[in-house]
């Protein structure tokens, strides 16, 4: 690294440390209390935490690239011990209590929602959680990966892989401010459960820490399950959910009634939409009350990349939810509906784009989780 830019990364880091411990009180109460398995530790876990959380926030691809910003004095005041090696850094991660990190987003989370950086949207609560495969290899595997065999021409190869469902709160937007994502946990899927199962794993643990955190949980087609839909239920939240063909009956109910039903015009950002929605569908007899289907016909204008000419485009959404329309409008449905891709956009691409999270730090269950 350059040396004044190395300046003004430390200037930046230095002002995001004293922002943390100023709000959240970082070293004292966020990492103070983390601990792991070793029995004789050369190095503190909260050095070893410090040290990661310099190499997130300096967006540095590796282990190893932390040791190479040299700036010894910053290290001491911030680790009040010398940095351990890319090696040792592996180790306690690898050996760290995630539930103990898990503590301290639920405080991160606590102090943002006391200093009301986390409204609701006009009472109701909102999350989304979705499957993702962390990274996949042929080379190395550990106790915590999952295979799956892939078909090529040279023939058939063991892929190891790990995926894990992951849950991000969406509230609205404060007065005059962007609106905060925030990722409050996730769950490895493990061998021979589907993603369903992890899904329901991680609701459970959530739903103890942060019971009022939500009200409706957004999520993709495959959570257009029984199980799902009744586990929100009996937890008293409700499920939006992208509605496929696949799940036949309530499909084809739901569009002869859409066919009878004159639609609602309405506006998605700059699109303009055609909205149905029918509550009190009895066609899904698995799920424990009546359902609602919502459907949204979208016509947007792009420019034509062979001759620049405006074209007009359609797109076709349906969701099925438990939510009655008293609580969530139509139209608010369907802007939630499509806020099922923030989860994409701002947690998966991003991680994988800006904080190099498209590669795993240490091959090992612990420390990637
Ligand atoms: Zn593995």
């Amino acid at each position: 690294m350059e040396t004044t830019e190395r300046k003004e990364t430390l200037t930046v880091l230095r002002r995001l440390i004293s922002y943390g411990e100023k709000i959240f009180c970082l070293s004292t109460t966020l990492v103070a209390p983390l601990g792991d398995r070793r029995l004789d530790p050369r190095r503190s876990t909260p050095a070893v935490v410090k040290a990661a959380l310099v190499m997130f926030w300096t967006r540095l691809p590796s282990l190893n690239a932390l040791a190479q910003i040299s700036a010894p004095r910053f290290w001491k005041q911030w680790l009040h011990e010398p940095l351990a090696s890319a090696d040792t850094l592996g180790r306690v991660h690898a050996a760290l209590y995630a539930d103990q990190l898990r503590k301290s987003i639920f405080l991160v989370y606590q102090q943002l929602k006391r200093n009301k950086a986390l409204p609701d949207h006009h009472g109701m609560g909102l999350a989304v959680l979705d499957g993702h495969e962390s990274h996949a290899s042929y080379r190395r595997h550990c106790d915590g990966c999952l295979q799956r065999t892939i078909h090529s021409e040279h023939g058939d190869r063991v892929q190891h892989y790990h995926r894990q469902v992951t849950l991000m709160l969406l509230p609205a937007a404060p007065p005059g401010r962007p609106a905060l994502r925030l990722l409050l946990d996730q769950e490895p899927q493990r061998p021979g459960e589907n993603e369903v199962q992890t899904a329901l794993r991680l609701l459970e643990r959530v739903l103890t820490r942060y019971p009022r955190a939500f009200d409706l949980v957004l999520a993709d087609a495959l959570y257009a399950v029984a199980p799902f839909f009744n586990f929100l239920l009996d937890h008293g939240k409700h499920a939006l959910v992208v509605l496929k063909q696949e799940r036949r009956d309530l499909y084809l109910d739901a569009m002869a009634l859409f066919a009878q039903q004159t639609p609602l015009l309405g506006g998605y950002r700059d699109r303009q939409c055609e909205w149905w929605d029918v509550s009190d569908l009895c066609s899904w007899p698995q799920v424990q009350t009546p359902v609602r289907v919502i459907r949204s016909r979208e016509t947007y204008s792009v420019r034509r990349q062979l001759d620049g000419q405006p074209e007009l485009l359609n797109s076709d959404w349906i969701w099925v939810t438990t939510a009655p329309a008293a609580q969530l409008r139509t139209e608010r449905a369907v802007r939630f509906g499509h806020q099922r891709w923030d989860i994409e956009n701002y947690a998966f691409n991003e991680l994988a784009n800006e904080w190099h999270s498209d590669h795993v730090f240490r091959h090992d269950p612990n420390a990637i989780e």
